[in-house]
């Protein structure tokens, strides 16, 4: 047979790559860094996820960024998958986002009085955006979704609140709360310092079930004020849910009066300009953003019809405010970003480079019979070491998977490639991430998985 026929028939196009690991990087420098760290802040970090508890080493301490690459203290080179955990949609330090800040800067960095620019950034968001006649920014999505808790609760004069097992909210007292046991549940606190009361008005149940929705609506009869979801869950895994049930909670929570919250801090600009709410064709009655909103500075926001936002003060009960928000610099970075993501096309071409990529990693793995698979939507992907082909709640991730994740991660690291340290947590392609440098990455992916899977 043809060479070329063969590899037609055999489903295998990929060729066999280098199957031995490669030595560990050096990485004396953020080592060293590492040390210091930890005199200074738990666990040498300033927000736990970065210290590398679930893969090998110790953090990478990064000196720079630039489109799709960054370089450690080391001055090790990698493309970067991270992206700061989502908001660097156009790559790290793009020209347009730098130069805008840095002209802004140049009045000025905080005034704690308005500034056009509030109202610059607000425009561009609420012309293109149906889900959103008015908006307030705040410096964090924590704090955004925290905030759109409170005028749930004050807009419905109700105190409960149900989340979903697998999302993530941020790191207020009313969300740091876990499934306890039972289909129906009151949260049990999932962080130390969270008083039990306040676990006591979050209910959680598990993702893609009607049965458990329905029944913690009979169980809590017009006490529930609002549902919160990710718009696509991509916290814990990627956990895509059907349009179906996205559907069946929209209309649940309408019949009974019950406010739904998208929390788009990660799909909010980068599903496309109005995040999952507007892939779905959904109509959440408060949404919250953050991350690429702020190209890469400190920005969330939270945002209803005029009507909600409403009973914000000083306009109404709910009090809400930040010494910060709506900071000039940060602004301006979201005016530039935000401004490139409407050039048409954008998004069309940016998801069309993510799936091919994925994809390809996903052909390859398929003709290996390798118990892997890349969930991917927009350009969010997240590897999954399974054989399933839907997950679509947490329960359906195998924590012994992670094990595999954690041998990939290393290989990946020493070829180049940064992923976020835990297998738990999606990746992102960005607008800078060119074919090349997509290419570069699936080979070095595809050699780690023959190392992954070496011993299978
Ligand atoms: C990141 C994230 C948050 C928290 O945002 P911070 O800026 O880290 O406070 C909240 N919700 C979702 C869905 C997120 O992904």
């Amino acid at each position: 047979m043809l060479e070329s026929l063969k590899k037609m028939f055999s489903g295998n196009e990929e060729e066999p790559v280098n199957p031995g690991s490669k030595p560990d990087i050096s990485r004396e420098k953020s080592a060293e860094l590492y040390e210091k760290a930890k005199t200074y802040f738990p666990g040498g970090v300033n927000s736990p996820v970065r210290a590398f508890k679930s893969v090998y080493g110790t953090p990478l301490f990064i000196q720079k960024g630039d489109g799709c690459f960054v370089w450690d203290a080391d001055g090790n080179q990698f493309i970067d998958f991270c992206g700061s955990w989502g908001p660097l949609i156009l790559g790290h330090n793009p020209q347009k986002v730098r130069e805008k800040v840095t002209e802004v800067m140049q009045n000025g960095m905080s005034f704690g009085a308005p500034t056009a620019l509030e109202n610059e950034l607000a425009e561009i968001i609420i012309k293109n955006n149906k889900h959103v006649e008015k908006i307030r920014f705040t410096s964090s999505g924590t704090e955004a979704v925290m905030s759109a808790i409170r005028l749930a609760r004050g807009y419905t004069r109700r105190d409960k609140i149900l989340k979903f097992e697998g999302c993530y909210h941020g790191h207020s007292d009313s969300l740091l709360v876990k499934a306890g046991s039972g289909l129906v549940t009151f949260g049990e606190t999932s962080s130390l310092g969270v008083p039990k009361s306040f676990a006591e008005e979050t209910i959680v149940v598990p993702l893609n079930d009607r049965e458990a929705l329905t029944q913690a609506f009979g169980q809590f009869k017009d006490q529930i004020a609002a549902v919160i979801i990710e718009g696509v869950p991509a916290n814990n895994g990627l956990l895509m849910q059907d349009p179906e049930y996205i559907e069946f909670l929209q209309q649940i929570c309408k019949e009974n009066g019950t406010l739904l919250i998208f929390d788009e801090v990660i799909t909010g600009f980068r599903l496309g300009f109005e995040g999952a709410a507007g892939y779905y064709g959904a109509k959440p009655d408060i949404v919250t953003y953050g991350k690429i909103l702020g190209g890469g500075l400190p920005v969330g926001m939270y945002g209803a019809s005029a009507e909600i936002m409403g009973h914000i003060s000083p306009d109404g009960g709910v009090y809400q405010a930040g010494t910060l928000s709506g900071n000039p610099v940060a602004m301006a970075a979201g005016i530039a970003q935000l401004t490139e993501l409407l050039r048409s096309g954008f998004y069309k071409e940016l998801n069309n480079k993510a799936a091919e990529f994925v994809e390809s990693i996903q052909r390859f793995a398929t003709a290996r019979n390798y118990k892997f698979k890349v969930f991917n939507i927009g350009s969010i992907f997240w590897f999954a070491f399974t054989d399933k082909d839907k997950i679509q709640c947490a329960e359906d991730i195998d924590p012994a998977s992670m094990e595999k994740f954690k041998v990939m991660h290393r290989e990946l690291l020493n070829r180049g490639i940064y992923l976020g340290p835990s297998g738990y947590e999606v990746g992102f392609v960005s607008a800078a991430h060119s074919k090349i440098e997509l290419e570069k990455a699936k080979r070095a992916i595809l050699e780690a998985l023959d190392i992954v899977f070496r011993n299978k």
